[in-house]
């Protein structure tokens, strides 16, 4: 009979992170792969944030090595009408507020990279640290025992036992619905459609230098460029809705249709050579993570962050503390689901726990009002007027005197205004909470010196002062709450509760 001590199913960026993790810690690990090579079955490239530099440094120096590796330094944002017509291009490259706190980092200085060249290298680095990979083997059942998970079972009928098994197959994971932890997904999942292109690598590098491209329009479409190639993928809808097929191939087809994708496609000299579809959980919340003798990790938990579906990290980061857990957990020699519930204990305390801190509320706006079609038009003449009232604007709209230009705009933005304020108490208060307390505090003594009749008080008598005035600003002004942090969830509600 075949026992390990931990047998890891998929050898995708969390498999593998979560193989690479359980040998080093000394554990006898096998990890099972459906595909002839790790990267085979998985949607073409993906885009690797900031924090790989802070989490992962050593796969980010080996990444900037690989054959399709281009550097990400800005994001281009394009906003396009109902028309097709680009209305507005900007660029953002990030922040060294945020990627300043990284060693000898600054702005952003990302990467995009192929699966099949990540994906093989992270199984390498599982194997070199003594995990044994076996490819072309489909997993196709647990084994169960008195309710716990003892093993996995292949394709080919044989059982291989184990103390600790980590499930990392993805959107789909078949040991997640064998096991009974959750059927099929429901909504919270998506179907992202992509096209990928391959391109003069020179005519990328002068046309599209280092950086992502995102398209707004009816849909919103991400564009992740590579040495010389890139793709683009929509996100079809959730599997529980839109199921007769309209949005799906229509949204990426319109962002296709674009003029100005199409004037890029022939710049970069674009051959579109790959058409793919694959399911990207979109979770307000990750399902229960862990069971007797089982975790999840990656995709298979629904971990991809809530507002833009990056993934890879949250795999990656998972599967390092499931496996983690798995050697705590075995060296109490207790695996139980009891135990186990350490793991969820272990990854909402982390990095990745507070990234699903605001799921609920990002999944929301994906909802009502960016993958609704009619919604997101609307939001979306909103944004392009507002970008019309700052002052790089102002100057270049030479229709007519500057100011008449910029009071035509702002009339209209009035005029849209009811919208935005629906927009706004709907989608945007609920993540008021998410400003901290030290900032609110630092708005309010901005505005001290201007009202005459506070002025005077003390910073405490004023705070106390304006806590009763506007009552949803109390839980920010609560001595009690966290000043560098968000307020608990429920705490604005539950003031409107008091003042109703
Ligand atoms: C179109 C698209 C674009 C994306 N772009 C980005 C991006 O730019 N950046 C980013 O960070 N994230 C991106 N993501 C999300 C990211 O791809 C996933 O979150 C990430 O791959 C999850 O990793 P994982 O290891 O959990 O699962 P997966 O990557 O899905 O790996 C699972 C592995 O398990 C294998 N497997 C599955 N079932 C079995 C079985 N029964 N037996 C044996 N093997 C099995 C599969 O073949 C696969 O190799 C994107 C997702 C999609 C769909």
């Amino acid at each position: 009979m075949e026992k390990w001590d931990v047998v890891i199913v998929g050898a995708g960026p969390g498999g593998s992170y979560a193989a690479k993790t359980a040998a080093e810690a000394g554990l006898r690990t096998v990890f099972f792969e459906r595909g002839r090579k790790p990267g085979e079955k998985n949607s073409s490239g993906c885009g690797l944030g900031q924090r790989w530099w802070r989490d992962f440094p050593e796969v980010m120096e080996a990444v900037t090595r690989m054959p399709s590796y281009r550097k990400v330094e800005m994001v281009v944002i394009n906003m396009v009408d109902e028309d097709l017509r680009l209305r507005f291009r900007c660029g953002t490259n990030g922040s060294d507020l945020c990627a300043g706190r990284f060693p000898n980092r600054k702005g952003m200085e990302g990467a995009s990279v192929y699966r099949m060249d990540l994906d093989p290298y992270l199984a390498e680095l599982a194997v070199k640290a003594g995990a044994e990979l076996r490819t072309s083997t489909l997993v196709t059942d647990v084994i169960m025992e008195n309710g716990q998970v003892k093993g996995v079972r292949t394709e080919r009928g044989e059982p291989v036992y184990a103390e600790v098994v980590i499930a990392a197959d993805g959107a789909m994971s078949t040991m997640a619905r064998r096991s009974g932890m959750r059927n099929r997904w429901g909504g919270g999942c998506t179907n992202v459609l992509q096209l990928d292109y391959a391109c003069d690598e020179e005519m990328m590098d002068d046309v599209i230098g280092d950086a992502e491209w995102c398209w707004f329009g009816g849909a919103v479409g991400y564009q992740v460029n590579f040495r010389s190639s890139f793709h683009i993928s929509v996100g079809g809808g959730w599997l529980d809705r839109d199921l007769k097929g309209y949005r799906r191939h229509d949204d990426l087809k319109s962002l296709i249709d674009v003029p100005a994708f199409q004037a890029m496609c022939r710049a970069v000299k674009a051959r579109p050579r790959e058409f793919q579809a694959h399911l990207l959980p979109w979770l307000k919340r990750p399902v229960k993570s862990y069971t007797g003798g089982m975790m999840l990790v990656g995709d298979a938990a629904g971990f991809p962050c809530p507002l833009e579906a990056e993934g890879v990290w949250h795999a990656c980061y998972s599967g390092k503390i499931a496996a983690e857990t798995a050697a705590w957990a075995i060296s109490r020699g207790d695996v139980s689901e009891n135990a186990l519930s350490e793991y969820e204990k272990r990854w909402k305390a982390s990095f990745l726990g507070k990234e699903h801190e605001f799921g609920e509320e990002f999944v929301d706006i994906w909802e009502g009002a960016i993958m609704n079609r009619e919604k997101a038009l609307e939001q979306l003449q909103l944004m392009l007027e507002f970008t019309m009232l700052q002052p790089f604007s102002i100057v270049f709209d030479w229709a007519d005197a500057h100011m008449d230009c910029f009071n035509h705009h702002l009339r209209h933005f009035l005029e849209l205004a009811p919208q935005f304020s629906d927009f706004g108490r709907t989608y945007l208060a609920p993540l008021a909470r998410g400003v901290w307390p030290s900032n609110v505090k630092r708005i309010l003594l901005m505005l001290k010196p201007r009202i005459p009749v506070l002025r005077n008080l003390s910073d405490r008598n004023y705070f106390r002062v304006m806590a009763r005035l506007f009552r949803q600003l109390a839980p920010f002004l609560d001595p009690t709450a966290e000043q560098d942090a968000p307020l608990p969830r429920g705490s604005l509600e539950k003031r409107g509760g008091e003042r109703r």
